[in-house]
């Protein structure tokens, strides 16, 4: 095969993928530092240059019973509905004793302190918090509970369940129908095991890349997003004025993280974003003004700040902009003991953050002392009783809109127990075409994609046979790590999809741990990538591959290239890394980003037919630019946002 020694590659920079090219922040590509404290009086927010939105309308019906039931509610009542304690935290006895209005389950919270718990539990559990917010024998009123839970790629803290590859992989597809379906399902799974509520789905417009949770976003192009925000929350929630809205297969969605998330200083979690008001609003708005006009219920306030601001003390943007301008009349929650960051909070104590605009506290371990606080709060008037009856009014609005007061048990709702729907065959195809959709090829040296499926594969590497990998963060445990492919009863990983292709046409793979094999191969699959990681613990301050794994790797697929075995390189990571390496020794390569559980859809695109034609060609593309260096502010990237190779493209071997 021919090769050259020169690095040498030309991305293909077609005219649609520069108009996609996303914002560069000039603060940040010149080290400018911006944004303290004293610099949110200068930015501005001119709420009529933003953009008009039109909710759906309220009815009359609702607004009718939400009054009704208010004005019924006592003041300890009302404090209990804006608190949402977690399930590692809370017990239904206490749920019953506080009236607490919403319980969730972080990402290392399951029934009984088990991650791990049975789709039986989780659903029993549903059950016993439903009976206890029901339950007025000691006086108050019956007012179902909301049960909210971070189902972001399908359910994904269920054993189990389908899980779709994350966003960054979705946002590849570039097919928003697919991303529909893949909501609707996610939805009905999540009704399986008797939740009604979704913290999905993340419009972040991620910057830089370097941030930890860049795989939760779509893509870096605002239109994109606000196409994809749109069509996920039609799948999860139904149309409005439909007689599926928000209940049978569907949930309640919570568009995140508002707003700006994705463009904090140098990518870190949590942080600052230093940008103008006009960037805030062309960029990070678009996936919200799709969203609400979708009919979300809930939007979710980020932990990150607007210059120097945090958003969960931010009332120009929570009310102002959100519930006046926008006209959302559903509720805001914030984020994980978010409003215990703003200055002069702690996480038991915030009356800056109700009053800023937030509706709902998550207050996972907090609760106690915050309802406590926030009651004592209320009774010295330093939240206003108006204040509490809006945040009470649109959390009473979104229960009675899902129908939740006319449904019993979580278990006698539709759905719920028919646990063959978790991981139905219907279900995990939907994945694999997700999967096959979301391969972006980078490279095709002399025609070696397809792979003769009659032929004998080497297929090697730390992600060849490796379900964690292929998930990532947010897949049973929060980091998505300390599990393995046991856990997933519906999984396949990338060796086995390969290894049932080649089988089915008269071929065989063969599983390595390195570049020895048993029987000489015609190629071989290295398949490589990221460890999982989420939320800050994937932070990194270099788009380099971590430099022992890039050694380790590149003596891998070097030798075999010594042995003149050409080697296809699949990269499994949550974000566009800096490989130029294997860029330049593989025979082909392909991004693969966090596929989920349907591994099989790597062969489908890989494998050839037994006519040795391609079944199914590359649809991916970039849904971020590539960068040439291990430095986020890439000029020009190695390839740019909407690159990607097919079968028909031109052989661009070096
Ligand atoms: C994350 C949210 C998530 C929440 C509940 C937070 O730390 O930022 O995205 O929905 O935890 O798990
Ligand atoms: C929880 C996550 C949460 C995180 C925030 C974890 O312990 O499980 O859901 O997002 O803490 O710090």
């Amino acid at each position: 095969m021919h090769r050259s020694s020169a690095l040498d590659f030309t991305p293909s920079v077609s005219s649609p993928a520069r108009r996609w090219l996303p914002v560069v922040s000039l603060l940040a590509l010149f080290g400018v530092q911006h944004g303290h404290a004293n610099d949110a009086a200068q930015a501005q927010l001119d709420l009529q240059s933003w953009p008009q939105v039109t909710v759906p309308a309220s009815s009359a019906q609702v607004e009718q019973r939400v009054e009704k039931l208010l004005a019924s509610l006592s003041t300890a009542e009302k404090v209990g509905q804006i608190i949402q304690a977690d399930i590692g935290s809370v017990t239904p006895e206490d749920v019953r004793r506080y009236r607490l209005g919403s319980v969730l389950n972080g990402g290392d919270s399951g029934p009984g302190g088990n991650d791990l718990a049975s789709a039986e539990h989780w659903l029993a559990l549903a059950d016993a918090f439903h009976t206890a917010a029901m339950d007025t024998s000691a006086g108050g009123h019956a007012i179902p509970l909301l049960w909210g839970t971070d189902a972001v790629h399908g359910h994904n803290n269920i054993i189990g369940a389908t899980i779709f590859p994350h966003n960054i992989g979705l946002g590849a597809t570039g097919n928003a129908e697919l991303i529909q379906r893949i909501a609707a399902i996610t939805a009905l799974e999540v009704r399986v095991t008797g939740q009604e509520w979704t913290f999905a789905p993340t419009v972040a417009v991620a910057q830089d890349l370097r941030w930890g949770r860049s795989y939760e976003s779509f893509t870096a192009d605002p239109q994109r997003v606000a196409e994809y925000s749109r069509a996920m929350v039609l799948g999860l929630q139904g149309a409005a004025n439909t007689a599926d809205f928000l209940r049978g297969p569907r949930v309640i969605a919570s568009a995140k993280h508002f707003i700006g998330d994705g463009a904090t200083w140098r990518g870190q979690d949590q942080g600052d974003t230093r940008i103008s008001a006009d960037e805030l609003r062309d960029v990070h708005a678009a996936g919200y003004v799709t969203a609400l006009s979708a009919g979300v219920q809930t939007i979710m306030a980020s932990y990150s700040s607007w210059r120097g601001q945090k958003l969960h003390g931010h009332p120009e943007l929570l009310t102002n902009l959100l519930k006046q301008r926008w006209g959302f009349d559903g509720f805001v929650v914030g984020d994980w003991n978010g409003h215990g960051q703003l200055p002069g909070c702690t996480n038991t104590s915030c009356a800056a953050a109700f009053n800023a605009g937030i509706d709902m506290f998550m207050a996972p371990d907090s609760w106690r002392e915050l309802y406590q606080n926030t009651l004592a709060q209320v009774e010295a008037g330093e939240i206003s009783a108006a204040r509490l009856e809006d945040a009470v009014r649109r959390i009473l609005r979104v229960k009675l809109r899902s129908g939740l007061f006319e449904l019993g048990a979580p278990s006698s709702r539709p759905f719920a127990g028919r646990f063959e729907l978790l991981g139905a065959p219907e279900h995990l195809a939907v994945a694999r075409q997700a999967v096959r959709e979301s391969l972006v090829l980078l490279k095709n040296c002399s025609r070696t994609l397809p792979l003769n499926a009659g032929g004998h594969l080497l297929v090697t590497g730390q992600g060849a046979h490796d379900l964690p990998m292929q998930n990532g963060g947010w897949t049973l445990t929060w980091q998505g790590t300390g599990i393995d492919n046991s856990h997933f009863p519906n999984g396949e990983s990338i060796f086995t999809g390969i290894q049932a292709a080649a089988t089915a046409a008269g071929g065989s793979a063969e599983l390595s741990a390195d570049d020895r094999f048993q029987r000489r191969p015609d190629a071989a699959v290295l398949v490589i990538g990221e460890q999982p990681y989420a939320e800050f613990e994937g932070d990194v301050t270099s788009l380099a591959y971590p430099p022992q794994q890039h050694h380790r790797d590149l003596q891998l697929l070097r030798s075999l290239r010594e042995q003149q075995i050409p080697v296809v390189v699949v990269l499994l990571s949550g974000r566009p890394l800096w490989i130029d390496d294997f860029l330049h020794d593989a025979d082909a390569l392909i991004a693969a980003w966090l596929p989920g559980s349907q591994g099989g859809g790597v062969a489908d695109v890989l494998m050839a037919g037994s006519d040795r034609q391609p079944r199914h060609d590359f649809l991916g593309r970039l849904p971020f630019a590539w960068p040439a260096n291990g430095a986020t502010e890439t000029t020009p990237p190695r390839f740019t946002l909407g690159h990607g190779l097919n079968y028909s493209s031109p052989d661009a071997c070096p």
